[in-house]
């Protein structure tokens, strides 16, 4: 295969500012290195890249790109410029910016007809990343050392590539928490502390349960201070609900033991204790279940928890009668729809099948939507990445990217996308939802943002209204 690859890299950024400062030339820039002037490149961004250059031979041309890092460490750029060969190396970093040198496939490595072997041809670039993460370069094609096609490009991430300075639509992040109503254990606590920690920038909604409260012999007090050590100023706390026994009765409504998520009715533990979490909601008639929503309410607003209009249903179990109760009681938002793709480890219990018959149609890549219930609309904010007890961190960056990499091809309409974890299981999941983010977020992806889930709500009505959502399933309910 004697197939030419359409270009060829070596460089300068003529648009960093301290190089157009100094006015340098690739010549400068040399001279500076060789001087010993210490330049910090500043580290590509890992991910893809969509790439347009020119050179002498080949004019104009487009393809991409993309930047990967080794567990050591290393950096590796592949490049795919238009119908030419794919080329993959290293990175290497140089006073004044990135190295890529590369063989070229075909001449200088088969043998022309004559027999005699061509010189090698290879492809020289130098890259200096820009404060925006795209990467400009100058490059060359050497064969031997005498230049045969010289030029320019630059690889803009594919998920920022902005139009007009600025990011015509946006990826809005939910990052929600569900508190189940069954501990605060201070390990799980901690753990939310140390994402806290980590992405500070990061609001989270929690979907928070009342019967922490209604736990025999709890404190009200410490219960409170152990939500609140995990609280952080910009957090949203709307409401979760699973049908524990105590709470009921709290309630005032009679306890029901089944359907369950499992198949089988509970039965009260023989230890004592609390129980009812894995019993459906959706098995309360509707003015049992406001009942139970308003007490709930009375409960963290006593303890000086203040509702946003935000609610999810505990096993994602909001049939219509669950919505239509909480839309009674002023929750004009849910996120109960969810993607049972992610529940795989759900799939020998009923639950996953309850879950697929009430939200039919919505995926991962669901648009919000309005649904209609007797006591008004309610719009539906789908947790389309689920909880980080099913899906890995690894899943959960894949899924982040597909929306960044979906908003910057579409270019149409703002994305909402969801992701969250377990109080009670932050121990081992919350880090799931950190690594992700960082990963995520090291892109620099500038139409990311993360949000509170009714700050998305907002947005999503503007864009529901404007009929520009962008729903690929889920709708109607
Ligand atoms: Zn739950």
């Amino acid at each position: 295969m004697n197939q030419r690859p359409k270009f060829l890299p070596r460089c300068v950024d003529a648009r960093q500012p301290a190089i157009r400062a100094a006015g340098a030339t690739a010549a400068c820039l040399a001279l500076l290195a060789w001087a010993g002037f210490a330049w910090a490149a500043t580290d590509p961004g890992v991910g893809a890249y969509a790439l347009t250059g020119s050179g002498q031979a080949q004019r104009a041309y487009a393809g991409r790109a993309r930047i990967e890092r080794t567990p050591e460490g290393q950096f590796r750029l592949t490049l795919e410029r238009g119908d030419g060969a794919s080329l993959e190396g290293a990175l290497e970093r140089r006073a004044a910016g990135w190295r890529f040198a590369v063989d070229l496939p075909g001449r200088g490595i088969t043998e022309a007809l004559d027999g005699r072997a061509e010189a090698r041809r290879t492809l020289r670039a130098t890259y200096v990343v820009a404060a925006d993460g795209s990467l400009t370069g100058k490059w060359r094609v050497l064969e031997g050392r005498r230049p045969v096609d010289w030029g320019t490009e630059k690889l803009v991430p594919a998920v920022a590539a902005p139009v007009s300075g600025e990011c015509p639509t946006r990826v809005h992040v939910a990052v929600s928490v569900d508190w189940e109503g069954r501990e605060l254990a201070e390990s799980n606590l901690r753990a939310m502390r140390a994402l806290r920690d980590a992405l500070p920038d990061v609001p989270l909604t929690h979907f928070l349960n009342a019967a922490y409260f209604t736990k025999a012999g709890a404190d009200p007090a410490r219960v409170a201070a152990s939500i609140r050590s995990v609280l952080r100023p910009g957090d949203e706390t709307g409401l979760h609900v699973h049908a524990w026994k105590s709470l009921i009765d709290a309630a005032g409504v009679p306890f029901r033991s089944e359907p369950t998520f499992w198949g089988y009715p509970v039965t009260p533990p023989a230890g004592g204790g609390d129980y009812g979490h894995d019993v459906e909601i959706a098995a309360y008639p509707v003015p049992d279940f406001r009942a139970i929503v308003r007490r709930s309410r009375e409960l963290l607003s006593g303890a000086g928890f203040s509702l946003s209009p935000s609610f999810r249903a505990g096993g994602w179990i909001a049939d219509t009668k669950v919505l239509e109760a909480i839309r009674g009681e002023g929750f004009e938002i849910d996120s109960s729809a969810t993607d049972t793709t992610w529940h795989d480890e759900l799939a020998s219990y009923p639950l996953r099948g309850r879950i697929a018959a009430l939200w039919p149609g919505v995926t991962k890549e669901s648009a919000p939507f309005w649904i209609r219930t007797p006591a008004g609309q309610v719009l539906e904010m789908p947790d389309t990445g689920a909880l980080a007890d099913y899906i890995t961190a690894p899943e959960m960056e894949g899924y982040l990217r597909a929306a960044l990499d979906r908003c910057a091809a579409e270019r149409k309409h703002d994305l909402f996308v969801h992701v969250g974890f377990h109080q009670e299981t932050a121990e081992r999941y919350a880090s799931r939802v950190t690594e992700a983010l960082r990963a995520v977020r090291a892109l620099h992806p500038p139409c990311l943002v993360f949000e509170t889930l009714s700050v998305c709500a907002e947005k999503a009505k503007e864009t529901l209204a404007t009929g520009s959502a962008g729903s690929t399933g889920g709708a109607g309910r």
